[in-house]
């Protein structure tokens, strides 16, 4: 266990702030008791944590979660400590956080969807962990929700057994920790969710961490042609990095895709979540493409598209939670290919802040102005 009996967490108790987020402060930091791991759930340090778009979806209310909730889903660590009945971890160990604790038992556990998880799903939405409720407390007694089970934006998390996967201590921890969202929501869309097989072609809306990573998954098999498309030029430039064959504005994909993919795309991941992009990507695809749903519509956006066209061409819409990914067997996987150079995770890392500074950083995420910004606590 920890020497210190208080660790900063970052708290947010509205999901009514305006932007500019730098003055209207959604997230606090506040002095919370380390919680101690109950039978089942390790005790990890939180080594980085990064900002992501899902953090942002809560703080802006489209996605409803309790609260006051901490913060915070993608991250590395090492296990501070471990609970009774807990195998496979032990104290010292680099973990990756996983955001869907999968209880090995449900129906989607069982039959090999395990981003799926019933009872993960549940405990998520209620903002308790796997094995009971909220361990998260005040120093007043008032329950703190966790975040995805996770809570990463703080100094120590006690997460399910289920949240961690150990990788090597080699893996660098800025690294380690984009495998946890990013990296298995991205490729994963591709790779498990697409199926994406050898030839294909395959575009990208969207290139935040997720989209670029979906990028990655799709260039790293043979003969693929890969279209990464965004509003920013900046972003183009990177997905170029990242193994894009052709990349430019929503207004060039229509011709980028007459140019290098003939009468349409097998393949659209649509990673910017907007119904309207969802759309417009049904209307590249070629005859029994499929468009795989990745990011986050707010709830009131709805699809209105020519219905006769599923059946009529044989197109599919396909959602995709955490890229269908099975994370104990994935990380180590895509781990493999990043170590082999086929998956240049490390270019999503924008840069390294501490913790202080989480709010003028969500204005740079939904402005664009970084990818994955990581955050460390050693400064606090
Ligand atoms: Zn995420
Ligand atoms: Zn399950």
């Amino acid at each position: 266990m920890p020497e210190a009996t208080l660790m900063t967490s970052a708290i947010l108790r509205t999901s009514t702030a305006a932007r500019p987020y730098r003055d209207s402060t959604p997230l606090t930091l506040e002095r919370l008791p380390v919680p101690v791991p109950r039978a089942g759930e390790v005790l990890v340090k939180i080594e980085r944590a990064s900002l992501c778009h899902s953090d942002l979806s809560v703080i802006n209310g489209s996605r409803i979660r309790p609260l006051p909730m901490a913060l915070g889903h993608e991250a590395s660590g090492t296990v501070a400590a471990v609970g009774p009945s807990v195998d496979g971890v032990k104290s010292g160990d680099r973990v990756v956080l996983v955001f869907v604790p999968m209880c090995g038992q449900c129906r989607a556990c069982t039959s090999g969807r395990p981003a799926l998880c019933h009872r993960g799903a549940e405990a998520n939405g209620s903002g308790d962990l796997l094995h009971g409720g909220a361990v998260l407390r005040t120093s007043s007694g008032e329950r703190v929700n966790h975040h995805l089970g996770v809570s990463a934006f703080s100094e120590y998390a006690v997460v399910a057994r289920e949240s961690v996967v150990v990788v090597d201590d080699e893996v660098p921890l800025d690294v380690a920790a984009m495998f946890g969202c990013a990296a298995l929501t991205g490729i994963g869309a591709v790779v498990h969710s697409a199926n994406v097989t050898e030839g294909q072609s395959v575009i990208v809306f969207g290139l935040g961490a997720v989209g670029l990573a979906a990028v990655m998954g799709a260039a790293q098999i043979a003969g693929t042609t890969v279209i990464a498309i965004d509003p920013l030029p900046e972003k183009q430039a990177l997905a170029l990095h990242c193994g894009a064959h052709f990349a430019g504005s929503p207004s060039e994909a229509a011709d980028l895709v007459a140019a290098h993919a003939g009468d349409g795309v097998d393949v659209a991941i649509e990673a910017v979540g907007s119904a309207k992009v969802m759309e417009s990507c049904l209307e590249l695809l070629t005859r029994g493409g499929a468009l795989v749903s990745v990011g986050l519509p707010h709830p009131d956006q709805l699809l209105s598209v020519q219905a006769l066209q599923f059946a009529g061409t044989g197109k599919r819409l396909v959602g995709s939670y955490m890229g269908d990914a099975d994370p104990a067997r994935d990380i180590p996987a895509y781990i493999k290919l990043w170590r082999e150079g086929r998956l240049p995770i490390e270019l999503l890392h924008t840069d390294t802040r501490p913790i202080a500074e989480i709010n003028e950083s969500l204005d740079a995420l939904s402005d664009g102005r970084v990818v994955r910004r990581l955050f460390t606590f050693d400064a606090v």
